[in-house]
């Protein structure tokens, strides 16, 4: 049986005139039907703004489009819409036209980092490959807000390949992350090809999608897209909630599908001015989710996009979350609060300090109450000099020479194989001026 809200009932009364019910469940029907002007947004919702407001409204969207699917649309409190947190991650605000001198189009470098077109090749063994130009919401949040709506586009098959040929090349890829766009706006026998392609590569141990589909679409995860994704395991989903408004029926029936084909769900969420920015709210949100079988994977810091100013918070307002949650709930239920680093340096966990202080046989730290307690450090511990030569070491291991690539960073520091002792930065004066050049 479907239930449908008087508010479903009033948008569907308005876009069908026949009110017909049957297809708000039918995900091409949303699409279609999505809301990308203001017009059809005041008509739908009965929200009235003044002709000052849409002027405003208007220059805000021709920089950055709208796009909302009625579900979407739906879940919006048409009474108190000002601070409603679906209308504010989904509609135009003219607080997007101020964009301030820290901010960029493309803050992460995605495209500084992107050997072939669609990939970014970031870190040694991962990549991002963006299959799909398509969303079914555009997020006013969206930290690729450069790309959204100029050119809505499903990239050509030789693009696609040509990605999937750079993974083939690089035998350290073993996780790769589908992404866009939304991919699960590509056909299903598209994304199955692409799937069956990545499958194909030996060294790719696991393929992950990045998808808000479950919280703006729910209804595109079908019986028929669910066993597509089956024939690929292992297959992992991380989707995006940001409030546990968003966690409706059809939500939840839509992660039940996913979990039931056996793929684990993680949830990654922005932190939200005006939206999330509450530790009982994100409680209340991670709470949902490990109900629904989604362990909250990151907290995200709000990037430094174009016109996201009015979204971000101090970072000492995530690590109060944060401070919030571990101890106080279960350790699955935390996510890990990342900086993702402007100018393309990855993502930075940050968290609260629970280290006080260090002697050389103790370690001083104080746990969620504030109780302050020491830990006995071994006497007689004999630390394994790890040479990377297996063969002579007791922990059985047994791997063969010369399997992994170099060491990174600061691992390569504390690696007892590796004699760098220091990082120095390539455009330090003063190691210029040193007579060894
Ligand atoms: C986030 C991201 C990944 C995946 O990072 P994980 O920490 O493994 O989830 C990979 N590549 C790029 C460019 C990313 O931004």
């Amino acid at each position: 049986m479907m239930v449908m809200s008087t508010q479903q009932q009033s948008i569907i009364s308005k876009i069908e005139t026949d009110g017909e019910t049957s297809k708000w469940r039918d995900w091409k029907w949303q699409l279609k039907h999505s809301i990308r002007n203001i017009e059809d947004f005041q008509h739908l919702t009965g929200i009235k703004f003044s002709p000052e407001e849409i002027e405003n409204l208007e220059a805000t969207q021709s920089k950055f489009p709208l796009s909302i699917t009625p579900y979407y649309l739906s879940l919006i409190d048409v009474d108190n819409y000002q601070n409603d947190p679906i209308f504010k991650q989904s509609f135009l605000n003219p607080l997007e036209l101020e964009i301030s001198k820290d901010e960029h189009s493309d803050p992460l470098s995605e495209d500084k980092d992107s050997p072939v077109p669609g990939i970014t090749h970031r870190y040694p063994d991962r990549v991002l490959f963006m299959v799909s130009n398509v969303c079914a919401m555009y997020c006013r949040h969206c930290t690729r807000k450069r790309k959204v709506g100029d050119k809505d586009f499903i990239p050509q098959k030789d693009q696609i390949q040509q990605g999937i040929e750079y993974i083939k090349n690089n035998p350290q890829v073993r996780d790769v992350l589908l992404s866009g766009g939304d991919p699960f706006l590509l056909p299903t026998d598209y994304l199955d090809y692409i799937l069956t392609e990545l499958r194909q590569i030996e060294h790719v141990e696991v393929v992950r999608i990045g998808t808000r589909i479950p919280v703006v679409l729910p209804y595109r995860v079908t019986d028929e897209l669910v066993d597509m994704l089956k024939k690929h395991h292992p297959i992992w989903i991380n989707t995006h909630f940001n409030h546990p408004r968003e966690m409706t029926q059809s939500a939840r029936q839509s992660l039940r599908k996913l979990a039931d084909a056996g793929i684990p769900l993680g949830n990654q969420s922005v932190l939200l001015a005006g939206v999330n920015d509450c530790q009982r709210i994100i409680k209340k949100l991670v709470h949902d989710l490990v109900k629904n079988r989604v362990r909250p994977y990151y907290l995200y810091q709000c990037d430094l996009s174009e016109g996201l100013s009015h979204f971000r918070t101090p970072i000492g307002k995530g690590i109060e979350i944060i401070e919030s949650l571990i101890g106080h709930t279960s350790g699955f239920a935390v996510p890990t609060y990342v900086i993702d680093a402007p100018g393309g340096g990855g993502k930075i966990p940050v968290m609260p300090n629970y280290i006080i202080s260090w002697s050389t046989n103790k370690v001083i730290i104080r746990n969620y109450e504030g109780i302050i307690t020491s830990y006995k450090e071994p006497d007689d511990y004999k630390a394994t000099f790890c040479d990377r030569n297996c063969e002579t070491c007791d922990l059985e291991l047994k791997l063969a020479p010369g399997t992994e690539e170099k060491s990174v960073g600061i691992e390569s520091l504390l690696a007892d194989h590796n004699n760098t002792i220091s990082l120095i930065p390539s455009e330090n004066e003063r190691f210029k001026r040193r007579n060894d050049g």
